[in-house]
């Protein structure tokens, strides 16, 4: 037989089971609880920049553990700095690094600005306006406990182009500004086809084809609308339909991914080269190029 006495007890002391469960479950600030065992991996938050017409993407950086936060190409103040104090206000984030891709005005415009209400270094390119440290070539830094960066220099675009490919574990990013874009490269103004040739299917080819492609611009639609002139495979249908459904395409593909359905990373394609009337890669790089920008 339960008596009354014992089943009230009974439910107080279940309620207060409940309640310890519920409470450690959600965790706190000051004493957080060991998270589910998923392997970490860095947050990359995208902020648009004009959108509509410039369409540029900045990007913050998070190195989950420690909350050290890098801000990519703020060019564009008002839109970016009120999530930088929102999210440094609240803890959210510890901004230590603006990080430049190059020097234009709509990557590197932004950073004197910035600088009146963070004090950071300016990683970049020697041309960035107000940049203090310019990375060598392959050089490697840190962000907090778990991203690696390694700095890569593509120069073409601009001859102080850098991309910054970035590692968490296992997960792998590459920030390539006005260099690669998906299903597209940038307009050839310091420098020339070689360069790009490198850049993109030496340099950026080199990394691992799981890397995820953060570029400067969403550019996709009308680089498919170019790729779909010069080459028909199942990759460039696949980028059409995507790009079609979705406004933005950042960091949902990956250099493998380049490597099928842009076309300046084709330049062995037998296709390509019968098109444009070249069999070697620089003189395809040039070409192709030259009939976009015509295009
Ligand atoms: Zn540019």
């Amino acid at each position: 037989m339960i008596s009354t006495k014992h089943l009230l007890l009974s439910i107080f002391l279940m309620s207060l089971f409940t309640a310890v469960i519920k409470r450690s479950s959600q965790g706190n600030l000051l004493n957080p609880i060991a998270r589910p065992a998923i392997s970490r991996a860095m947050h990359i938050q995208s902020i648009p920049m004009w959108e509509g017409t410039g369409n540029n993407y900045a990007y913050l950086v998070t190195d989950d553990k420690s909350k050290e936060a890098v801000i990519i190409d703020p060019a564009n103040p008002p839109e970016v700095l009120p999530i930088l104090k929102d999210k440094t206000d609240s803890g959210a984030i510890k901004l230590s690094k603006i990080i430049n891709t190059h020097h234009h005005h709509d990557h590197a415009g932004g950073n004197s600005e910035i600088l009146k209400h963070f004090k950071l270094p300016i990683i970049g390119g020697k041309d960035c306006d107000k940049v203090t440290m310019t990375p060598d070539h392959k050089s490697t830094f840190n962000v907090g406990e778990g991203i690696k960066v390694t700095a890569l220099h593509t120069p073409c675009h601009t001859q102080d182009s850098i991309c910054y490919f970035f590692e968490d574990g296992a997960d792998k990013a590459v920030f390539t500004g006005d260099t690669l874009f998906i299903g597209g490269c940038g307009r050839f103004f310091e420098g020339n086809a070689t360069e790009m040739h490198k850049a993109l299917n030496e340099t950026l080819a080199s990394l691992p084809d799981d890397t995820r492609v953060y570029p400067g611009h969403e550019y996709t639609k009308g680089n498919v609308r170019f790729a779909k002139k010069v080459l028909n495979n199942d990759a460039i249908r696949k980028l059409d339909e995507y790009s079609q459904a979705n406004k933005e395409t950042q960091g949902k593909f990956t250099i493998g991914d380049e490597k099928q359905h842009n076309v300046f990373m084709r330049v062995n394609d037998s296709n390509i080269q019968q098109l444009v009337g070249h069999d070697k890669p620089v003189d395809v790089m040039k070409t192709l190029r030259e009939m976009k920008d015509r295009s």
